[in-house]
């Protein structure tokens, strides 16, 4: 599983980062970015951090977290 926020879809309510703080943070702006990989969505979940990641997935109001079982292309 890969993760992936869509900043522009993102509205910085700080959800994802209550349900799973190990997962994502917040630029100087409050929108939101994968942490373990910065937001490339390139390098695999953690498989123990995939429930919070589910968590975050839909408690997010906009759909702004992305998810795959393939890497995301480079941006
Ligand atoms: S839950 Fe969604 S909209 Fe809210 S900060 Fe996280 S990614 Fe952005």
């Amino acid at each position: 599983m890969y993760c992936k926020v869509n900043q522009t879809e993102c509205i910085a309510c700080g959800i994802c980062q209550l349900a799973a703080p190990n997962l994502f943070d917040y630029t100087n702006e409050g929108i939101a970015y994968f942490v373990p990989d910065n937001n490339s969505g390139r390098h695999p979940l953690n498989p123990q951090e995939l429930i919070k990641m589910k968590i975050a997935y839909h408690k997010c109001p906009t759909g702004a977290i992305k998810r795959s079982v393939t890497p995301f292309p480079n941006s």
